[in-house]
């Protein structure tokens, strides 16, 4: 067979070779130890959080080595593709930090290795497989759908190995002249590798995250090129990180299946292959198994979740580099202070046996991000959210005067409260120091008549000038005319003595100020709701 002539018939179009390629993307001028990475979405429209683990992941490997992280689309399965999903993307992207230094961008591009979306590489791809038709390493396959499935069917029976190999290649050996007939005739076909391999060999393939693996010789003869000239992921992973001069591939473990396809055509075209680095899959404790997380079933996989419950970036990036690196942790620890892009993320501290995801760990981390925020800070970030997610809120926050005088209640002190978890969450927790949002949550300690007594007696003593001893010497004054304990110890040791103690006294005070039983301190929100508020709120609960 003449392979060269072979290559004309299906590729007449095709006038750059590879070489022009490798001269118009020249390899990366960068220091020896720089790290290209990137991520390649589809745009489907649905940004998971497994996006923005990758994401974090090459980002880090590239910018903590003076390297370049760039985006790249890969939108060669239009049938998944979404409008409006690569804005969506983007704007995740850049709402949880992440920054390219290349690649896609709404409306065009940046960098010299593009284009970044595939589908406008269409060129470059049967460029590189026209070269592989020269070398005799690729051919068309015209077989339909029902003969494939056919011969799957045979397979099944036999209990032979799936696929397009061996015997089962109709197509493989196809001689000129039928060839020619049939693309004459416009008769459809995809274009497969020729593979030489041996399913009896394995290979070394190094792997930054799981170590060096043994990856079984592909003998498939897989799709490189879809009918409509568009190749698969395989064709096109290899053909872009090849030429875009990508050094790690980070993506999911889900592609360790179809390695051994994607070494065999960096080795067959004589390209160095990148480092790999599988992650593992996200999974989550559901009950008592370990599962991984589903669409269906998780929304936290959305990374949507997260700004829509309004986690924040910071804390979302720390939760993650816990998840991703065992050392974390115990590096935090030793680093109050340092920001976590100061943290030396490596891929050897991260795990490969599933990454372990846990929303009560987000939250605690959470807490702890906004815990160390200045009011000033909070009330920003909380407004941002509200203005999107919950405009009446918003609105109420307009007042920034009462809004910071809420929001440092409990901050100074060695042990600040860490009461706000996320903005969403926020909101809820604040939504008693306004009116239009007040209500009575928890049950009152004490019933009616006890409340009432409580309550009246309070209205009488209560001096909104008085400091917090004062105050509370108030509360206590109540306990003692109305027979409360001061001390909850001495109620419980001789409950027929007392009507209750203290915590009954000043959690009615508190469920009427707050409609909680469990608030932050009661003098300061009583301050801050100030002398009218309070006063109506005492009222409304000895009538409720
Ligand atoms: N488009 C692939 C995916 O969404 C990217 C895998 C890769 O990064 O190579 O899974």
């Amino acid at each position: 067979m003449d392979y060269n002539r072979l290559a004309e018939l299906l590729f007449p179009h095709i006038q750059h070779d590879p070489q022009y390629y490798e001269e118009l993307f020249p390899r990366r001028e960068l220091p020896a130890e720089a790290k290209v990475t990137r991520i390649g979405p589809s745009p489907t429209g649905f940004v998971h959080l497994g996006n923005l683990y990758n994401a974090i992941i090459g980002e880090r490997l590239a910018h903590q080595s003076q390297g370049v992280f760039f985006l790249r689309i890969e939108d060669t399965d239009n049938k998944r593709e979404v409008p409006g999903a690569v804005e969506t993307l983007l704007a995740a992207m850049d709402g949880f930090g992440v920054h390219f230094d290349e690649g896609a961008t709404i409306d065009g591009e940046t960098g010299s290795y593009g284009p970044y979306r595939q589908r406008q590489r269409k060129e470059i791809y049967q460029s590189i497989a026209k070269k592989l038709v020269q070398m005799g390493y690729a051919y068309p396959c015209f077989c339909t759908e029902d003969q494939l499935n056919a011969m799957r069917e045979q397979q099944i029976a036999g209990k032979l190995n799936f696929g397009y190999y061996g015997q089962w290649a109709a197509c493989r050996d196809m001689d000129y002249e039928s060839i020619e007939a049939r693309v004459q005739a416009g008769e459809p076909y995809v274009l497969r590798f020729r593979s030489q391999g041996d399913p009896e060999n394995f290979l070394p393939v190094m792997d930054a995250i799981r170590g060096e693996l043994s990856v079984q010789e592909n003998y498939q003869d897989f799709v490189l090129l879809k009918s409509d000239g568009i190749p698969t992921y395989h064709f096109a992973h290899v053909v872009d990180d090849h030429l875009m001069g990508t050094t790690h591939v980070v993506r999911g473990e889900e592609w360790l299946a179809t390695l051994p396809m994607h070494v065999q055509l960096f080795d067959t075209l004589g390209w160095q292959r990148p480092l790999y680095c599988h992650t593992a899959q996200l999974m989550k404790i559901d009950g008592d198994v370990k599962r991984k997380l589903s669409k269906r079933k998780d929304p936290e996989l959305a990374l949507e979740y997260y700004q829509a419950e309004g986690y924040l970036p910071d804390a979302v990036w720390e939760y993650l580099l816990t998840v991703l690196n065992s050392n974390y942790e115990q590096w935090r620890i030793d680093n109050p202070e340092a920001h976590y892009m100061e943290f030396p993320f490596s891929t050897e501290k991260m795990s490969n046996s599933g990454a372990l995801f846990d929303l009560e760990k987000l939250e605690n981390i959470s807490k702890d991000v906004i815990c160390a925020m200045s009011a000033e800070a909070i009330y920003e970030g909380l407004l941002g959210w509200a203005e999107r997610y919950d405009t009446e809120f918003a609105a109420l926050l307009a007042d920034r005067d009462y809004a910071l005088a809420v929001l440092n209640i409990g901050k100074g002190g060695d042990r600040p409260r860490k009461d706000l978890v996320n903005w969403k969450q926020a909101v809820d927790f604040l939504s008693f120091y306004y009116d239009q949002r007040f209500r009575i949550e928890d049950e009152f300690p004490t019933d009616l008549e006890a409340r009432k007594e409580i309550l009246s007696r309070y209205l009488e003593l209560i001096d909104f000038s008085d400091d917090n001893d004062a105050w509370f010497a108030k509360v206590k004054q109540i306990c003692e005319e109305q027979n409360y304990a001061l001390q909850p110890k001495k109620y419980k040791k001789n409950p027929e003595l007392y009507r209750g103690s203290i915590v009954e006294v000043s959690n009615t005070i508190r469920v009427a100020m707050s409609g909680r039983q469990n608030s932050p301190d009661l003098w300061q929100i009583t301050q801050t709701l100030g002398e009218e508020r309070s006063r109506a709120r005492i009222r409304a609960a000895m009538e409720a």
